[in-house]
């Protein structure tokens, strides 16, 4: 059943090539250049992905512009439907995309059927949500020197064609926050999955295909973001980008992407601040789980804990026994794998290794780990780190949390400030009071308190600040960034 429903994805070679999506047929680029795809597990090649030229986008941009406005003249419970319908073959084949998220990047099982169920409930939100869009009427006379002649009707009306990037860590569920917002609310959507996780995008691709999406609202393109990054995000055929990825690649697109609404969430370093009365064994087991889930390789990941000596000592010490008790690195398909699988390349790897011992040179004390495998990185812990090493002024994608000791919570926050990144952080106190004092200090987008940082709920609004990205998401405020006011005013009868 399953292997029926996502037969047209590729052809019979094994290795498979996948095909693209045109936005009506799946197709085989003009291109003769293909990109490997190699699971992070054992280096297998799970196939191999077409890399679509300049002409074939244009094409697809074109035709999506022409579909956009059929789809968009559909009711909202009609768009709805469809989303209703892609959720539910979601949750039919978890099994399947579950198995095959594992293979293509190498997280644990637990963790990856949770972001496919996720994902699942996520678009049946956005369908719901859909139906509470409203738009308002403003009267003239509110403003000094008007009357009450004029009244502006204001509609949300969709944006036209949004092009939608998404990263490697979660290719199914940061392509459906793109996805199903854009869809429901009207727009027509080309989509361009991330290389590692291309194969896991392009089954997505063909659920909301089967579920109805009509012809040529739905595109999705293949090859890297090197080949085919620059040309989308510059082509003047696109009327929004919603991206999720590295601060780097984020801000070189802003930079090219011109006049349109940008929705960016960039890579986050978060730290954990640490207070004199916070809970040693909650605040520890915060940290261990914020720390390591997909082996650091989330932009929400605890990366470094700031906290006065005596509190580090008290906390340091349970953070390792319980990483040696509740982590366990391995193959991510075995159930006894917690958290830490393979990073997504060994060149990865070699990064997050090269930066720990870079770490320990400048005074860094290795608590736990600090060993690398292959593309495997041993759940790691740095005592004595200081802001300035690499390991903690730039994101770390790796299962690394570095201890840094301040001379008081002014320092920290300072530290914090200091950041070009500004996604979340999380306080650990017995007092909420101060805890929110200290909050309101943060420039970040989001605080926790006493708890980890995380995406999620997902109805919840999610931003990032400075390198951290741009645009608010969450489920209703996604809505919004992918539609536009539209007023219409008219003379009223007197
Ligand atoms: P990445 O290397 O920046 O790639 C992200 C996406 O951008 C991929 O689809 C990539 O394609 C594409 N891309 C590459 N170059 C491009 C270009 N010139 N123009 C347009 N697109 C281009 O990031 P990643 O390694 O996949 O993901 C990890 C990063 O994402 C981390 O920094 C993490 O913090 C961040 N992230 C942030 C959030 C958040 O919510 N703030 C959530 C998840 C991840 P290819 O794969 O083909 O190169």
């Amino acid at each position: 059943m399953t292997a029926n429903f996502f037969d047209d994805l590729h052809d019979d070679n094994t290795p498979p090539t996948y095909r693209w999506f045109d936005g009506a047929k799946w197709k085989t680029s003009v291109n003769s250049h293909f990109i490997p795809v190699v699971s992070p597990i054992d280096h297998a090649t799970l196939g191999r992905i077409t890399v679509v030229t300049h002409g074939e986008i244009d094409t697809a941009i074109a035709n999506a512009h022409l579909a956009q406005a059929a789809w968009a003249d559909k009711t909202v419970m009609e768009r709805g439907k469809v989303l209703h319908l892609a959720a539910d073959w979601i949750r039919e084949h978890e099994s399947y995309l579950t198995t095959l998220l594992v293979s293509e990047i190498g997280k644990p099982t637990d963790e990856a059927k949770d972001e496919i169920l996720r994902s699942a409930d996520m678009i049946d939100y956005f369908a719901h949500e859909a139906l509470h869009m409203k738009g308002e009427q403003l009267p003239s006379d509110a403003f000094p020197g008007y009357d009450k002649s004029k009244i502006s009707i204001i509609e949300r009306v969709p944006l036209g064609v949004v092009l939608a990037i998404a990263p490697f860590n979660y290719p199914v569920n940061l392509s459906v926050s793109k996805l199903a917002p854009a869809l429901v609310t009207g727009n027509a959507v080309i989509y361009k999955p991330p290389t590692n996780g291309a194969i896991s995008g392009l089954h997505l691709t063909q659920i909301f295909r089967k579920a109805g999406v009509p012809d040529h609202v739905l595109v999705a393109v293949t090859g890297s973001g090197e080949d085919i990054g620059d040309y989308l995000v510059a082509h003047p055929g696109i009327d929004m980008i919603t991206f999720t990825g590295s601060s780097q690649i984020g801000k070189h697109a802003a930079g090219i992407a011109g006049m349109i609404p940008l929705l960016f969430e960039c890579g986050g370093n978060n730290p954990a601040l640490v207070l004199n009365d916070c809970n040693t064994e909650e605040t520890a087991l915060e940290i261990v789980k914020g720390a390591y889930s997909f082996a650091g390789q989330r932009c929400t990941a605890i990366k470094y804990v700031l906290g006065l000596s005596p509190d580090i000592e008290r906390i340091l010490p349970r953070v390792v026994e319980l990483t040696k008790q509740k982590i366990k690195m391995g193959d991510p398909r075995s159930p006894e794998t917690k958290s830490v699988g393979p990073l997504i390349t060994e060149s990865a790897a070699k990064e997050v290794e090269a930066r720990i011992l870079a770490a320990e040179r400048a005074g860094a004390k290795i608590m736990l780990g600090g060993v690398r495998r292959g593309n495997y990185i041993e759940p790691t812990i740095l005592d004595y780190a200081k802001p300035d090493m690499e390991i903690v002024r730039i994101e770390t994608f790796g299962p690394v949390v570095s201890f840094i000791r301040v001379k008081n919570m002014e320092e920290a926050v300072e530290i914090v400030n200091r950041s070009t990144y500004g996604l979340q952080a999380a306080i650990y106190t017995a007092d909420e009071g101060t805890g929110i004092r200290l909050a309101q200090k943060l420039h970040v987008g989001t605080v926790w308190i006493n708890s980890k940082p995380q995406r999620g709920p997902d109805h919840f609004p999610f931003l990032g600040i400075k390198g951290s990205g741009v645009g608010v998401q969450g489920i209703g405020y996604s809505l919004e960034a992918m539609t536009r006011l539209k007023p219409i005013v008219l003379n009223k009868p007197q």
